[in-house]
């Protein structure tokens, strides 16, 4: 066990303040780390003594990201379609398929070297926690493979066989609900925290309101914690089952009327409003109005939704500007929504904060403030701090 000192702290924000901004900024602050926990925050002339010291030289430093929404287990490429796209072509939710072949193909040492490299991506891009769904296997074998092979890398695995409706089973949904909700969720429940569901009316390989209760009431009698894909590709019941089910989260909410915002305001402390403007840039959709939210009360989050059809980008950064840009969010809302606010969406209290007993997972800034994740788009100024030096 070894203690650190990080001094030449710019500027620390903690995201535990209180105010409009809650962001809870220090200067002249230091943080000693001690076996992987903060141990003490303070004034940096104050600091006691550590085992090692990292002057960060005037750059700040943030609490990790939580990317709390991301289909990172999969093999295959689907750039063209992003092009097609581009050119004209509409989003439906069909190109998963695609993805689930190349996945189902792919050896476990494949997919296993395909996520390391993406967690490696992010972690370069200040990411320090990552929840990852399954859902490009659709079959026992190939989701618990994606679950188990998710695990090596991260806590919060998703149990997502409720993607889509698999090729097999086209003619044939109530076949697969059985599978799902029975001997797939059996065999997956061991390996994930969460279910999902894909609860999308507007698209013929998602699932409906009836077939998402079904699931997220199988995989809650299962011991699993509940999140939903809703409301993506127009208004649909999604969030109101979440809100309805004690969801932990509901992810997209890009189309919402009165009545799901009043619903997720009144459930602000049980399910977060997780907003993933990447997949509204990717496949050019309206964004959400996250700043109508906030005024309403709403509990938020950011997350890239990094998966390789409608968002193929790990960047935190890249959200935070999107969101700030494009959402009407301010840079201090949508840095506490991609650490705090993600971290209650996977009802986390130990991550998200820089709180003495919390984990020490900062990232640091090339820059003297928390501006810049806004102010310079596109730019890596962030990464996760290495406690053995800032060079990575
Ligand atoms: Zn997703």
């Amino acid at each position: 066990m070894s203690s650190t000192v990080i001094t030449g702290i710019g500027e620390l924000v903690t995201c535990d303040g209180t105010g409009p901004d809650r962001l809870g900024i220090k200067r002249d602050a230091a943080v000693v780390i001690d076996d992987s926990l903060i141990a003490w925050i303070g004034a940096a002339a104050e600091a006691p003594a550590a085992d090692t010291r990292i002057d960060i030289e005037g750059r700040a430093i943030i609490p990790g990201f939580v990317d709390s929404h991301s289909h990172l287990v999969f093999a295959g490429d689907r750039g063209a379609e992003f092009a097609a796209r581009m050119m004209g072509k509409p989003y439906d939710g069909g190109g998963i398929g695609v993805t689930v072949a190349a996945t189902r193909a792919a050896t476990d040492d494949e997919l296993r070297r395909l996520l390391a490299a993406r967690i490696a991506e992010l972690q370069a891009l200040g990411t320090t926690t990552i929840e990852i769904k399954s859902g490009y296997g659709l079959t026992v074998h190939d989701e618990v493979r994606a679950l188990q092979i998710a695990g090596e890398f991260s806590g919060e695995t998703t149990f997502l066989g409720a993607h889509v409706v698999p090729a097999e089973y086209a003619e044939d949904r109530a076949a697969y609900l059985d599978l799902l909700v029975g001997p797939m969720l059996e065999a997956a429940a061991p390996h994930a925290l969460w279910i999902d569901v894909f609860c999308e009316p507007h698209s013929p390989h998602a699932f409906d309101a009836e077939e998402a209760r079904h699931v997220l009431t199988a995989g809650a009698a299962a011991g699993l914690g509940l999140r939903v894909h809703g409301n993506q590709l127009g208004h649909g019941p999604g969030v109101l089952l979440a809100v309805e089910l004690g969801a932990a989260s509901v992810d997209h909410c890009t189309y919402l009327d009165d009545t799901d915002i009043d619903a997720l305001a009144a459930a602000a402390d049980a399910t977060v409003a997780t907003l993933l403007p990447g997949v509204e840039f990717c496949t050019r959709s309206p964004y959400p109005d996250a700043a109508r939210l906030l005024a309403a009360g709403v509990s938020i989050a950011l997350a890239t939704d990094c998966n390789p059809g409608t968002c193929y980008s790990s960047s935190m950064p890249w959200v935070i500007s999107l969101a700030v840009r494009e959402m009407g969010l301010s840079p201090a809302q949508a840095l506490f929504a991609a650490t705090a606010g993600s971290a209650q969406s996977l009802r986390r209290t130990d991550i998200g904060r820089l709180v003495i007993g919390n984990r020490a997972d900062l990232a640091v800034l090339d820059a003297p403030s928390y501006l810049h994740l806004a102010y310079r788009p596109g730019v890596p100024i962030a990464r996760t701090l290495d406690l053995h030096g800032i060079a990575q």
